[in-house]
């Protein structure tokens, strides 16, 4: 599966939920308001067919039960516009034998189903009897004769005429068979009613109506909760939409800065996120580590570009101030070499230990010569120091230095192998130069040290204790004998 982000995921994953409570939701209610809208068409296909019931109910238990078959009873039908069809099965009192009949509306017919055994016998003997009658020529009897023919007649017609319906009509007597409760007919769209007959020889009136309106209902149904699912997906997505933003926003801006480049993390850039949520914490605790990471790199940078022997600045802070350096017009940018005279020979004589003290007191006392804010002082390594500050002439420079060389010499540490002072001295070599931007800051800083470190070469060569300066364009041509050594 394609990678999805936090957003898209809360988004998604909500989302079938909802989509699965809605539909379970809608699903329920449907069912619900479909139940209710079948249980009133039950209740008033029931109502309105009461008057049909009690008739019918009555009629068959009677004597006259074939009177059901009169057009009275089939207006009576024919008013209910829902009725689809009927069956009503009765005990008569008179024949004391079952009587079924049948009605379907969209013909307006009405039939028995069952007849007596011996029924279109019984009729055709009577009709020969009448018609024996006839032909005695009894006029008195005459009409009376020629109307029970008639009706004898009309019975046979009706007899064919039933086993004709309950020929084509098989299916619906079938399905009134089957009938025993109420039931819906959700293919045919056809509402089953049974209800007992209401007379004291028993029986059955059962009842076919039309429901097909419930198709259109069912269909409104769906539409108001097809409209109530989109609306609530909707809201929904609208919800997990801000939701979601109020998570993953918050945590892509902490991704974002924390993904920057390591240099360029400043605190003050931290994403401001004042939440007393989980996520909240996390842009706090963010917040305290880098806060911490900060200091601690301030702490290993400082510490880095110190040296831990005598507190002075290393090469590598020398370098950094060199290219911080502010120059003027009118300044020049002096850098004094400066190298312990024959320190090897004292470590030798007064033991490692005394050395790293005699180093830490020459620090000291070189740093303590500068009186200026703009003047530094660093170890270079070993029993070597530098001194970087502005002047406006040689003049000064040498000034500077020469203090530095003497306050070295006061501190009057016993070097007994360094005659013929036979106290810890050092010699410098300077350069002076008056700095431009043509160059990187790092290439002039390589090339004065190296100019001043051949300035102490001379005067190391010189006898020590001394210091020899130059200038640019004026290379190694300006030593101090005057300051040699007393
Ligand atoms: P020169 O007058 O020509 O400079 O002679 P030098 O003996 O001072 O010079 P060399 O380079 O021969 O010896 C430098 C010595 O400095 C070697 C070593 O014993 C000593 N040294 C360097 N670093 C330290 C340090 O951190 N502590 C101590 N105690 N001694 C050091
Ligand atoms: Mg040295
Ligand atoms: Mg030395």
């Amino acid at each position: 599966m394609a990678y999805l982000d936090i957003k898209r995921r809360i988004i998604l994953y909500h989302f079938f939920l909802v989509l699965l409570l809605v539909g379970g939701i809608g699903y329920h209610q449907y069912k619900y308001q479909l139940q209710s809208h079948i249980n009133s068409a039950i209740q008033y296909h029931l109502a309105s067919s009461s008057s049909i019931v009690s008739k019918f109910s009555k009629a068959i238990s009677g004597s006259n039960y074939a009177n059901i078959q009169m057009p009275d009873f089939i207006t009576e039908l024919k008013r209910n516009k829902k009725l689809y069809a009927m069956h009503v099965v009765g005990n008569s009192d008179y024949t004391k034998q079952p009587f079924k009949v049948f009605y379907k509306q969209s013909s307006g017919d009405m039939w028995r189903e069952e007849y007596p055994q011996n029924y279109l016998y019984d009729i055709h003997s009577q009709l020969n009897k009448l018609q024996e009658l006839l032909l005695k020529k009894i006029n008195s009897d005459h009409i009376k004769i020629n109307f029970l023919i008639e009706r004898n007649q009309e019975k046979i017609q009706r007899y064919k005429k039933s086993i004709l319906l309950s020929k084509n009509n098989s299916k619906l007597i079938d399905s009134f068979k089957k009938l025993k409760v109420t039931f819906i007919n959700f293919k045919t769209k056809k509402l089953f009613i049974s209800i007992p007959a209401d007379n004291k020889n028993g029986g059955r009136v059962q009842l076919i109506f039309d429901i097909s309106e419930i198709e259109k209902i069912k269909l409104h149904i769906l539409e108001n909760i097809l409209y109530e699912s989109i609306f609530a997906l909707t809201l929904s997505l609208i919800i997990l939409t801000i939701l979601s933003r109020q998570i993953t926003s918050p945590i892509n801006k902490l991704s974002a800065y924390i993904s920057k480049n390591h240099k360029e993390h400043k605190l003050s850039d931290v994403p401001c996120i004042k939440r007393k949520d989980e996520i909240g914490n996390l842009a706090k605790m963010l917040y305290s580590l880098l806060e911490q990471t900060e200091n601690y790199e301030n702490r290993l940078e400082k510490l880095s570009r110190k040296d831990p022997l005598t507190g002075l600045g290393n090469r590598r802070e020398l370098e950094s101030v060199f290219s911080n350096i502010e120059h003027t017009e009118k300044t020049l940018t002096a850098i004094l070499y400066i190298d312990i005279d024959n320190f090897k020979k004292y470590n030798d004589h007064y033991g490692h230990n005394m050395g790293d003290l005699a180093l830490q007191k020459v620090a000291s006392s070189i740093e303590d010569s500068l009186q200026r804010k703009g003047d530094y002082a660093f170890r270079l390594g070993g029993e070597e120091f530098a001194v970087l500050f502005s002047v406006f002439n040689i003049e000064e420079m040498k000034n500077l230095g020469e203090r530095i060389r003497q306050n070295t010499q006061n501190l009057e540490i016993e070097h007994k192998l360094n005659p013929p002072q036979n106290v810890v001295t050092i010699s410098i070599g300077g350069y002076l130069k008056k700095l431009n931007s043509e160059k990187k800051a790092t290439k002039i800083l390589v090339e004065m040290l190296n100019y001043a470190d051949q300035n102490l070469y001379l005067a190391k060569k010189g006898g020590r204790n001394r210091i020899v300066i130059s200038q640019q364009e004026n290379y190694c041509k300006r030593s101090f004998p005057n300051v040699l050594p007393r």
